[in-house]
Protein backbone atom coordinates (compact mmCIF):
# COMPACT_ATOMS: atom_id res chain seq x y z
CA UNK A 1 0.00 0.00 0.00
CA UNK A 2 2.41 2.64 1.00
CA UNK A 3 4.57 2.04 -1.89
CA UNK A 4 1.54 2.08 -4.26
CA UNK A 5 1.15 5.68 -2.65
CA UNK A 6 5.00 6.65 -3.29
CA UNK A 7 4.79 5.71 -6.72
CA UNK A 8 2.13 8.81 -7.13
CA UNK A 9 3.66 10.63 -5.32
CA UNK A 10 7.31 10.24 -6.26
CA UNK A 11 7.64 13.32 -8.95
CA UNK A 12 7.28 15.59 -6.26
CA UNK A 13 10.51 14.74 -4.74
CA UNK A 14 13.04 16.41 -6.82
CA UNK A 15 16.92 15.72 -6.12
CA UNK A 16 20.15 18.13 -5.53
CA UNK A 17 20.72 17.61 -9.24
CA UNK A 18 17.21 18.66 -10.02
CA UNK A 19 17.55 21.69 -7.90
CA UNK A 20 21.07 22.92 -9.47
CA UNK A 21 20.08 22.49 -12.70
CA UNK A 22 16.72 25.01 -11.61
CA UNK A 23 18.99 26.93 -10.46
CA UNK A 24 20.97 26.65 -13.84
CA UNK A 25 18.04 27.53 -15.58
CA UNK A 26 16.98 30.70 -13.67
CA UNK A 27 20.46 32.10 -13.49
CA UNK A 28 19.99 31.71 -17.86
CA UNK A 29 16.34 32.99 -17.76
CA UNK A 30 17.48 36.37 -15.70
CA UNK A 31 20.38 37.10 -17.84
CA UNK A 32 18.18 36.93 -20.85
CA UNK A 33 15.64 38.87 -18.99
CA UNK A 34 18.50 41.90 -18.54
CA UNK A 35 20.15 41.55 -21.60
CA UNK A 36 18.90 44.28 -23.86
CA UNK A 37 19.14 41.45 -27.48
CA UNK A 38 17.56 39.14 -25.39
CA UNK A 39 15.20 40.63 -23.33
CA UNK A 40 11.82 40.37 -26.11
CA UNK A 41 12.78 36.69 -25.93
CA UNK A 42 13.62 36.04 -22.44
CA UNK A 43 10.50 34.21 -20.05
CA UNK A 44 11.40 36.08 -17.09
CA UNK A 45 11.11 40.27 -18.17
CA UNK A 46 13.41 41.68 -14.98
CA UNK A 47 12.21 44.98 -15.32
CA UNK A 48 13.47 47.89 -14.16
CA UNK A 49 11.55 49.50 -11.28
CA UNK A 50 12.54 53.03 -11.51
CA UNK A 51 13.48 52.96 -7.62
CA UNK A 52 17.01 53.26 -7.22
CA UNK A 53 17.79 53.40 -3.16
CA UNK A 54 16.73 51.79 0.13
CA UNK A 55 14.96 53.97 2.37
CA UNK A 56 17.65 56.65 4.53
CA UNK A 57 14.85 56.84 7.73
CA UNK A 58 14.13 60.52 6.66
CA UNK A 59 10.82 60.01 4.50
CA UNK A 60 7.98 62.22 6.08
CA UNK A 61 4.52 62.74 4.96
CA UNK A 62 1.05 61.87 4.25
CA UNK A 63 0.34 59.25 1.86
CA UNK A 64 -2.79 57.68 -0.09
CA UNK A 65 -1.49 54.01 -0.78
CA UNK A 66 -3.97 51.42 -2.96
CA UNK A 67 -2.42 47.86 -2.41
CA UNK A 68 -3.87 45.31 -5.36
CA UNK A 69 -3.24 42.15 -6.53
CA UNK A 70 -3.09 39.80 -3.52
CA UNK A 71 -5.43 38.44 -1.31
CA UNK A 72 -7.13 41.52 -0.49
CA UNK A 73 -7.66 44.95 -2.62
CA UNK A 74 -6.72 47.03 0.50
CA UNK A 75 -6.57 51.10 0.95
CA UNK A 76 -3.97 52.62 3.12
CA UNK A 77 -3.61 56.33 5.02
CA UNK A 78 0.20 56.26 6.12
CA UNK A 79 2.08 58.59 7.74
CA UNK A 80 5.62 58.80 7.57
CA UNK A 81 7.36 60.84 10.01
CA UNK A 82 11.37 59.08 9.53
CA UNK A 83 11.22 55.47 11.90
CA UNK A 84 7.70 56.82 12.69
CA UNK A 85 4.88 54.98 10.55
CA UNK A 86 1.28 55.30 11.45
CA UNK A 87 -1.00 53.32 8.96
CA UNK A 88 -5.32 53.24 8.95
CA UNK A 89 -6.32 51.25 6.10
CA UNK A 90 -9.42 49.16 5.29
CA UNK A 91 -10.17 46.71 2.85
CA UNK A 92 -12.58 46.38 -0.38
CA UNK A 93 -13.85 43.56 -2.16
CA UNK A 94 -13.29 42.96 -5.81
CA UNK A 95 -15.98 41.29 -6.74
CA UNK A 96 -15.27 38.57 -9.18
CA UNK A 97 -17.39 39.98 -12.37
CA UNK A 98 -15.03 42.84 -11.93
CA UNK A 99 -11.52 40.85 -11.96
CA UNK A 100 -12.84 39.29 -15.43
CA UNK A 101 -14.45 42.47 -16.52
CA UNK A 102 -13.33 45.47 -18.56
CA UNK A 103 -10.68 47.26 -17.37
CA UNK A 104 -12.72 50.44 -17.48
CA UNK A 105 -15.14 48.85 -14.76
CA UNK A 106 -11.96 47.57 -12.54
CA UNK A 107 -10.86 51.38 -12.41
CA UNK A 108 -14.58 52.85 -11.82
CA UNK A 109 -14.29 50.40 -8.92
CA UNK A 110 -10.93 51.76 -7.59
CA UNK A 111 -11.64 55.05 -7.98
CA UNK A 112 -15.17 54.89 -5.98
CA UNK A 113 -13.63 52.94 -3.01
CA UNK A 114 -10.88 55.60 -3.05
CA UNK A 115 -13.95 58.00 -2.59
CA UNK A 116 -15.27 56.21 0.09
CA UNK A 117 -12.47 56.03 1.87
CA UNK A 118 -11.64 59.66 1.83
CA UNK A 119 -14.63 60.22 3.00
CA UNK A 120 -14.85 58.31 5.98
CA UNK A 121 -10.99 59.94 6.92
CA UNK A 122 -12.10 63.73 6.36
CA UNK A 123 -9.97 63.71 3.52
CA UNK A 124 -12.11 64.52 0.59
CA UNK A 125 -11.05 68.61 0.07
CA UNK A 126 -7.61 67.21 0.23
CA UNK A 127 -4.99 66.87 -1.99
CA UNK A 128 -3.18 63.79 -1.31
CA UNK A 129 -0.40 61.80 -3.56
CA UNK A 130 -0.87 58.03 -3.84
CA UNK A 131 1.30 55.48 -4.26
CA UNK A 132 -0.22 52.36 -5.81
CA UNK A 133 1.34 48.74 -5.12
CA UNK A 134 0.30 47.00 -8.23
CA UNK A 135 1.12 43.08 -8.20
CA UNK A 136 1.30 42.62 -11.95
CA UNK A 137 3.95 42.36 -14.42
CA UNK A 138 4.60 45.99 -15.62
CA UNK A 139 7.07 47.56 -17.99
CA UNK A 140 8.36 50.56 -16.54
CA UNK A 141 8.53 53.84 -17.87
CA UNK A 142 9.17 55.67 -14.87
CA UNK A 143 7.78 55.71 -11.44
CA UNK A 144 4.49 56.83 -12.47
CA UNK A 145 4.25 54.97 -15.58
CA UNK A 146 3.70 51.31 -15.78
CA UNK A 147 2.31 49.23 -18.63
CA UNK A 148 0.55 45.86 -17.86
CA UNK A 149 2.31 43.03 -19.94
CA UNK A 150 0.13 40.35 -18.75
CA UNK A 151 -2.55 39.55 -16.41
CA UNK A 152 -2.32 37.28 -13.36
CA UNK A 153 -3.38 35.35 -10.84
CA UNK A 154 -7.59 35.53 -10.65
CA UNK A 155 -7.74 38.87 -12.87
CA UNK A 156 -8.28 38.75 -16.34
CA UNK A 157 -9.96 42.49 -17.51
CA UNK A 158 -10.40 43.37 -20.81
CA UNK A 159 -8.54 46.80 -22.58
CA UNK A 160 -5.63 47.01 -19.43
CA UNK A 161 -2.70 44.86 -20.85
CA UNK A 162 -0.54 46.78 -22.69
CA UNK A 163 -1.77 49.96 -21.53
CA UNK A 164 -0.56 52.36 -18.22
CA UNK A 165 -2.29 51.58 -15.26
CA UNK A 166 -1.79 55.28 -13.94
CA UNK A 167 -3.24 56.70 -16.64
CA UNK A 168 -6.32 54.23 -16.17
CA UNK A 169 -6.56 55.05 -12.82
CA UNK A 170 -6.80 58.89 -13.64
CA UNK A 171 -9.04 58.61 -15.81
CA UNK A 172 -11.13 57.17 -13.58
CA UNK A 173 -10.63 59.26 -10.93
CA UNK A 174 -11.62 62.13 -13.63
CA UNK A 175 -14.80 60.24 -14.39
CA UNK A 176 -15.77 61.18 -11.16
CA UNK A 177 -14.56 64.45 -10.78
CA UNK A 178 -15.29 64.50 -7.24
CA UNK A 179 -11.62 63.48 -5.58
CA UNK A 180 -8.16 65.30 -6.23
CA UNK A 181 -5.39 62.72 -6.03
CA UNK A 182 -2.47 62.19 -8.26
CA UNK A 183 -0.37 58.79 -8.38
CA UNK A 184 3.20 59.37 -7.99
CA UNK A 185 4.18 55.87 -7.75
CA UNK A 186 3.73 52.43 -8.97
CA UNK A 187 5.56 49.48 -7.10
CA UNK A 188 5.30 45.78 -7.64
CA UNK A 189 4.76 44.18 -3.81
CA UNK A 190 7.81 42.69 -3.40
CA UNK A 191 9.56 46.01 -4.01
CA UNK A 192 7.20 46.79 -1.34
CA UNK A 193 8.81 44.00 1.05
CA UNK A 194 11.91 45.16 0.53
CA UNK A 195 11.69 48.51 0.96
CA UNK A 196 9.66 48.15 4.08
CA UNK A 197 12.32 45.93 5.23
CA UNK A 198 15.12 48.04 4.95
CA UNK A 199 13.56 50.31 6.35
CA UNK A 200 14.51 48.81 9.69
CA UNK A 201 17.43 46.59 8.22
CA UNK A 202 19.83 48.43 5.80
CA UNK A 203 21.24 44.92 4.60
CA UNK A 204 17.81 44.17 2.89
CA UNK A 205 18.63 44.07 -1.03
CA UNK A 206 15.87 40.84 -2.07
CA UNK A 207 12.28 41.30 -1.20
CA UNK A 208 9.98 38.21 -1.78
CA UNK A 209 6.57 37.24 -2.13
CA UNK A 210 5.02 33.93 -1.34
CA UNK A 211 1.29 34.47 -1.45
CA UNK A 212 -1.19 34.07 -4.07
CA UNK A 213 1.35 34.66 -6.43
CA UNK A 214 4.95 35.10 -6.32
CA UNK A 215 8.04 36.89 -7.32
CA UNK A 216 11.37 38.53 -6.29
CA UNK A 217 12.87 42.07 -6.70
CA UNK A 218 16.35 42.68 -6.04
CA UNK A 219 18.81 45.02 -6.12
CA UNK A 220 20.86 45.11 -9.31
CA UNK A 221 23.85 47.54 -10.39
CA UNK A 222 23.23 49.76 -13.37
CA UNK A 223 25.88 48.27 -15.36
CA UNK A 224 24.09 45.14 -15.56
CA UNK A 225 21.09 46.24 -16.15
CA UNK A 226 21.75 46.58 -20.38
CA UNK A 227 17.90 48.24 -20.29
CA UNK A 228 17.97 50.64 -18.24
CA UNK A 229 17.10 54.49 -19.57
CA UNK A 230 16.81 56.67 -16.63
CA UNK A 231 19.35 59.20 -15.48
CA UNK A 232 22.96 57.52 -13.83
CA UNK A 233 23.13 59.10 -11.09
CA UNK A 234 24.84 58.04 -7.68
CA UNK A 235 23.60 55.25 -6.74
CA UNK A 236 24.93 53.21 -9.53
CA UNK A 237 21.95 51.06 -8.89
CA UNK A 238 18.06 49.62 -9.73
CA UNK A 239 15.15 47.28 -8.29
CA UNK A 240 14.48 44.87 -10.76
CA UNK A 241 11.49 43.64 -10.63
CA UNK A 242 11.90 39.77 -11.65
CA UNK A 243 8.79 38.24 -12.41
CA UNK A 244 10.18 34.97 -12.13
CA UNK A 245 6.46 33.56 -11.32
CA UNK A 246 7.09 33.50 -15.38
CA UNK A 247 10.42 31.32 -15.11
CA UNK A 248 9.30 28.05 -17.39
CA UNK A 249 7.00 29.78 -20.02
CA UNK A 250 9.30 29.13 -22.04
CA UNK A 251 9.20 25.00 -21.55
CA UNK A 252 12.66 25.08 -19.32
CA UNK A 253 11.09 23.86 -16.94
CA UNK A 254 9.15 20.83 -18.40
CA UNK A 255 11.74 18.65 -16.76
CA UNK A 256 9.79 18.74 -13.58
CA UNK A 257 6.54 19.32 -14.22
CA UNK A 258 4.17 16.55 -12.89
CA UNK A 259 0.84 15.65 -14.62
CA UNK A 260 -0.70 17.51 -11.73
CA UNK A 261 1.31 20.79 -12.54
CA UNK A 262 0.26 19.93 -16.32
CA UNK A 263 -3.64 19.74 -15.39
CA UNK A 264 -3.63 22.99 -13.24
CA UNK A 265 -2.14 24.86 -15.88
CA UNK A 266 -4.54 23.87 -18.15
CA UNK A 267 -7.44 24.68 -16.43
CA UNK A 268 -6.55 27.75 -15.16
CA UNK A 269 -7.16 31.25 -17.02
CA UNK A 270 -3.88 31.71 -18.41
CA UNK A 271 -2.49 28.63 -19.53
CA UNK A 272 0.62 27.85 -20.63
CA UNK A 273 1.65 31.64 -18.50
CA UNK A 274 3.56 31.67 -14.55
CA UNK A 275 4.79 28.00 -14.85
CA UNK A 276 7.19 28.58 -11.99
CA UNK A 277 4.04 30.77 -9.64
CA UNK A 278 1.79 27.53 -10.56
CA UNK A 279 4.50 24.95 -8.99
CA UNK A 280 5.06 27.11 -6.04
CA UNK A 281 2.30 30.10 -4.84
CA UNK A 282 -1.18 30.22 -3.31
CA UNK A 283 -3.71 29.83 -5.53
CA UNK A 284 -2.66 26.94 -6.78
CA UNK A 285 -1.04 24.76 -4.10
CA UNK A 286 -4.11 23.18 -2.59
CA UNK A 287 -5.48 22.43 -6.22
CA UNK A 288 -2.30 20.38 -6.79
CA UNK A 289 -2.47 18.39 -3.25
CA UNK A 290 -6.36 17.61 -4.09
CA UNK A 291 -5.70 16.42 -7.73
CA UNK A 292 -3.00 14.01 -6.15
CA UNK A 293 -5.32 13.39 -3.19
CA UNK A 294 -7.82 12.36 -5.98
CA UNK A 295 -5.69 9.92 -8.06
CA UNK A 296 -4.92 8.46 -4.70
CA UNK A 297 -8.39 8.05 -3.58
CA UNK A 298 -9.66 6.85 -7.00
CA UNK A 299 -6.58 3.78 -7.16
CA UNK A 300 -8.79 3.08 -3.36
CA UNK A 301 -5.39 3.99 -1.88
CA UNK A 302 -7.61 6.71 0.21
CA UNK A 303 -10.90 6.24 1.78
CA UNK A 304 -11.59 3.05 0.64
CA UNK A 305 -12.16 4.69 -2.57
CA UNK A 306 -14.74 6.63 -1.59
CA UNK A 307 -14.28 10.70 -1.73
CA UNK A 308 -17.02 13.58 -1.85
CA UNK A 309 -18.53 15.97 -3.82
CA UNK A 310 -16.61 18.65 -2.18
CA UNK A 311 -13.57 16.84 -2.57
CA UNK A 312 -13.98 16.06 -6.38
CA UNK A 313 -14.67 19.95 -6.92
CA UNK A 314 -12.12 22.12 -8.93
CA UNK A 315 -10.75 24.65 -6.60
CA UNK A 316 -12.33 23.21 -3.54
CA UNK A 317 -9.21 22.10 -1.65
CA UNK A 318 -8.02 25.67 -0.62
CA UNK A 319 -4.33 26.08 0.24
CA UNK A 320 -5.47 27.09 3.74
CA UNK A 321 -6.13 23.38 4.46
CA UNK A 322 -2.54 22.30 3.10
CA UNK A 323 -0.99 24.50 6.28
CA UNK A 324 -3.76 23.18 8.63
CA UNK A 325 -3.22 19.78 8.15
CA UNK A 326 0.62 20.40 8.18
CA UNK A 327 -0.03 21.95 11.82
CA UNK A 328 -1.08 18.80 13.19
CA UNK A 329 2.51 17.43 12.83
CA UNK A 330 3.04 14.43 15.48
CA UNK A 331 -0.56 14.77 17.23
CA UNK A 332 -1.37 11.51 16.32
CA UNK A 333 -5.14 12.96 17.45
CA UNK A 334 -5.17 14.62 13.76
CA UNK A 335 -7.05 17.25 14.79
CA UNK A 336 -6.74 20.01 11.98
CA UNK A 337 -7.09 17.16 9.49
CA UNK A 338 -9.96 16.08 10.72
CA UNK A 339 -11.37 19.50 10.78
CA UNK A 340 -10.33 20.02 6.90
CA UNK A 341 -12.71 16.83 6.42
CA UNK A 342 -15.36 17.85 7.74
CA UNK A 343 -15.64 20.80 5.49
CA UNK A 344 -14.91 18.43 2.75
CA UNK A 345 -18.03 16.15 3.82
CA UNK A 346 -15.62 13.46 4.06
CA UNK A 347 -16.89 10.89 7.09
CA UNK A 348 -15.13 7.86 6.72
CA UNK A 349 -11.68 7.40 6.86
CA UNK A 350 -8.99 5.87 8.89
CA UNK A 351 -5.98 7.14 10.53
CA UNK A 352 -3.59 5.59 7.65
CA UNK A 353 -5.89 8.22 5.84
CA UNK A 354 -5.04 11.11 8.13
CA UNK A 355 -1.13 10.21 7.37
CA UNK A 356 -1.25 9.96 3.72
CA UNK A 357 -3.27 13.28 3.11
CA UNK A 358 -0.68 14.88 5.38
CA UNK A 359 2.29 13.16 3.45
CA UNK A 360 1.09 14.55 0.36
CA UNK A 361 0.33 18.27 1.60
CA UNK A 362 3.71 17.87 3.03
CA UNK A 363 5.63 17.19 -0.12
CA UNK A 364 3.74 19.98 -2.29
CA UNK A 365 4.37 22.60 -0.14
CA UNK A 366 8.14 21.13 0.43
CA UNK A 367 8.50 20.95 -2.81
CA UNK A 368 6.92 25.02 -3.12
CA UNK A 369 9.39 26.10 -0.41
CA UNK A 370 12.76 24.17 -1.76
CA UNK A 371 11.70 25.58 -5.56
CA UNK A 372 11.38 29.01 -4.09
CA UNK A 373 14.88 28.85 -2.25
CA UNK A 374 16.75 27.47 -5.79
CA UNK A 375 15.50 30.92 -6.72
CA UNK A 376 16.81 33.07 -3.87
CA UNK A 377 19.78 31.44 -3.76
CA UNK A 378 20.29 31.79 -7.46
CA UNK A 379 19.67 35.33 -7.12
CA UNK A 380 22.27 35.60 -3.90
CA UNK A 381 24.97 33.98 -5.90
CA UNK A 382 24.42 36.39 -8.64
CA UNK A 383 24.51 39.15 -6.04
CA UNK A 384 26.91 38.21 -4.22
CA UNK A 385 27.32 40.34 -1.41
CA UNK A 386 28.56 39.22 1.40
CA UNK A 387 25.50 39.64 3.50
CA UNK A 388 21.54 39.92 2.83
CA UNK A 389 18.56 40.27 4.41
CA UNK A 390 15.65 39.12 2.06
CA UNK A 391 12.24 40.91 3.20
CA UNK A 392 9.23 38.13 2.75
CA UNK A 393 5.75 38.77 2.61
CA UNK A 394 2.85 36.77 1.84
CA UNK A 395 0.04 34.53 3.47
CA UNK A 396 1.31 31.36 2.33
CA UNK A 397 4.57 32.31 3.93
CA UNK A 398 2.88 34.10 7.18
CA UNK A 399 0.88 30.72 7.24
CA UNK A 400 2.25 28.07 6.42
CA UNK A 401 3.55 26.01 9.48
CA UNK A 402 7.23 25.31 8.40
CA UNK A 403 7.71 27.12 5.05
CA UNK A 404 10.53 29.58 6.92
CA UNK A 405 12.19 26.53 8.20
CA UNK A 406 12.25 24.61 5.01
CA UNK A 407 13.56 27.58 3.27
CA UNK A 408 16.14 28.36 5.35
CA UNK A 409 17.64 24.93 4.81
CA UNK A 410 17.49 24.66 1.47
CA UNK A 411 19.37 28.13 0.63
CA UNK A 412 21.77 27.36 3.04
CA UNK A 413 22.66 24.27 0.89
CA UNK A 414 22.44 25.91 -1.88
CA UNK A 415 24.07 29.15 -1.69
CA UNK A 416 27.78 29.45 -2.51
CA UNK A 417 29.83 29.01 0.84
CA UNK A 418 30.55 32.45 2.80
CA UNK A 419 27.27 34.02 2.08
CA UNK A 420 25.29 35.11 5.01
CA UNK A 421 21.14 35.15 4.66
CA UNK A 422 18.58 36.54 6.66
CA UNK A 423 14.84 35.62 5.70
CA UNK A 424 12.76 38.32 7.52
CA UNK A 425 8.88 38.96 7.67
CA UNK A 426 8.09 42.07 5.84
CA UNK A 427 5.24 43.78 7.82
CA UNK A 428 2.53 45.50 5.81
CA UNK A 429 5.29 45.94 2.98
CA UNK A 430 2.59 46.80 0.65
CA UNK A 431 1.47 49.70 1.84
CA UNK A 432 4.60 51.06 4.10
CA UNK A 433 6.86 50.33 0.74
CA UNK A 434 4.23 52.66 -1.66
CA UNK A 435 4.34 55.36 1.02
CA UNK A 436 8.15 55.97 1.64
CA UNK A 437 8.49 55.93 -2.78
CA UNK A 438 5.81 58.23 -2.71
CA UNK A 439 6.57 60.44 -0.19
CA UNK A 440 10.44 60.68 -1.59
CA UNK A 441 9.01 61.34 -5.07
CA UNK A 442 6.66 63.73 -3.66
CA UNK A 443 9.58 65.67 -1.89
CA UNK A 444 11.74 65.86 -5.41
CA UNK A 445 8.22 67.20 -7.23
CA UNK A 446 7.56 69.73 -4.05
CA UNK A 447 11.41 70.81 -4.39
CA UNK A 448 11.28 71.12 -8.45
CA UNK A 449 8.08 73.46 -7.95
CA UNK A 450 10.37 75.99 -6.28
C1 LIG B 1 2.72 38.86 -10.30
C2 LIG B 1 3.82 39.65 -9.61
C3 LIG B 1 3.56 39.69 -8.12
C4 LIG B 1 3.36 38.30 -7.57
C5 LIG B 1 3.06 38.29 -6.08
C6 LIG B 1 2.54 37.51 -9.63
O1 LIG B 1 1.46 36.84 -10.20
O2 LIG B 1 3.02 38.68 -11.66
O3 LIG B 1 3.89 40.97 -10.12
O4 LIG B 1 4.65 40.31 -7.48
O5 LIG B 1 2.30 37.66 -8.25
O6 LIG B 1 1.94 39.05 -5.77
MG1 LIG C 1 -0.11 41.61 -0.59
Amino acid sequence: MRIKVENVVKPFILSDDDYKKIMDVMLDSFNQGLGKETNAKAAVKMFPTYVRSVPDGTETGKVLALDLGGTNFRILLISLDGQEVNMESKIFLIPQAIMTGTGEQLFDHIAECIHKFMKDHDLLFHKIPLGFTFSFPCRQEGLNKAILTHWTKGFKCAGVEGHDIVQLLHEAIERRGDIDVNCLAVINDTVGALMSCAHEDRKCAVGLILGTGTNACYIETLENTELWDGDTDEPHQVMINTEWGALGNDGSLDFIMTDYDKQVDKHSINAGQQIYEKMISGMYMGEIARLVIEKLRKAKLLFNGKGSEELSERGRFYTKYVSEIESDGDDSSFKCTKQVFAELNLTKYTDEDCRIVQYVCSLVSTRAAYLASAGIATLLNKMNRPEVTIGVDGSLYRFHPHFHDLMEEKIRQLVKPGIKFKLMLSHDGSGKGAAIVTAVANRLALEKEQ
